[in-house]
């Protein structure tokens, strides 16, 4: 009886699991052609300055609106992406995209502070090496972007493990003049030395941190670690995942830089957040 039902268990898995599979390599298919379909488009989520509250940036975030499945999660299709290689062309269209949309902003009000914009690039990008340095000085010199306004976010996974071949690449992507920020960072368990190895700009500090500042005294503790050790280093800290006014308050008072999350604006698309501009 044991062994029947271990075999329709078994059967059971099999299957789920060949439907997974099937998905996966759907999902991949449809990709291909999705941003030449128009199914791909970038939101912008505001960057605030603790200090005043000022606009200082946006990051820009990849949405899939699948035709038959609607929005299709970033963290399953960026995977998809990453996997089959579709992110080497995929991230220089939004690298592309996303540069062309800061110079939009700044047209629109010439007269102040210019805005950044934060781009995500993935591990695989960053091995690819001197093909991404090459593009991100294309987009430059094609869009006009100031070079300081492009900041680029790679995760501290994608950091470690290959330090001084990424830390290579980092210098002579900051020889471009752009910036270059540690993203989900204090998830790696890289731990803050690793900050004195490679060459960053700025850490944003993971969100799953920044949720607990106010009842967890260990998350702020490592908050204000990793605030302190950074500035130590003369780099930026961002945190991620405010939700509260509570968290943005404690924040400021420990001396974060920059912080971004839905209490102070969520992801919009293009023009929404051209009209939060103007
Ligand atoms: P990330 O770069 O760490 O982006 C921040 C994520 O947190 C975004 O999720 C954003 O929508 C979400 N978020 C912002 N504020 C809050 C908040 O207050 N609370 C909570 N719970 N979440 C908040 P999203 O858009 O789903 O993106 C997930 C991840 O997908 C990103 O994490 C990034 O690693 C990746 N990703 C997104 N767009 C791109 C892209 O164009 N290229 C690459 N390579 N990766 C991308
Ligand atoms: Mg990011
Ligand atoms: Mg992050
Ligand atoms: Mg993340």
């Amino acid at each position: 009886q044991a062994k029947v039902a271990g075999k329709n268990c078994y059967r059971f898995y099999s299957r789920a699991m060949d439907l997974a599979v099937e998905r996966r390599v759907n999902l991949e298919h449809e990709l291909r052609g999705a941003w030449d379909r128009g199914e791909l488009s970038l939101v912008y989520q505001p960057v605030y300055r603790l200090a005043d509250r000022t606009m200082v940036g946006a990051e820009a975030l990849l949405r899939w609106n699948h035709p038959r499945h609607g929005q299709v999660a970033p963290s399953v299709f960026i995977d998809v992406a990453e996997q089959s290689g579709l992110i080497e062309t995929l991230g220089p269209q939004v690298l592309r995209a996303a540069c062309s949309e800061a110079v939009r902003w700044q047209q629109l009000r010439p007269s102040a502070e210019p805005l950044s914009v934060a781009v995500n690039v993935s591990s695989r990008q960053l091995r690819s090496g001197g093909e991404l340095v090459q593009v991100v000085a294309d987009c430059l010199r094609d869009t006009g972007l100031e070079p300081e306004r492009l900041h680029l976010e790679l995760t501290e996974t994608a950091v470690i493990g290959d330090e001084v071949h990424a830390s290579e690449m980092l210098a002579q992507l900051r020889e471009t003049g752009i910036k270059v920020l540690l993203d989900d960072f204090g998830t790696g368990f890289s731990g803050l030395s690793h900050l004195r190895r490679v060459p960053v700009d700025g850490v944003k500090i993971d969100r799953s941190f920044i949720a607990d500042i106010l009842r967890d005294p260990d998350d702020l503790a490592l908050t204000s670690a990793i605030i302190a050790m950074a500035h130590s280093l003369g780099i930026t800290v961002i945190a991620e995942g405010v939700e509260k006014a509570g968290q943005y308050a404690l924040l400021r008072e420990r001396g974060c830089d920059q912080a971004q999350g839905y209490w102070l604006g969520q992801p919009v698309p293009a023009n929404e957040f051209l009209a939060l501009l103007g």
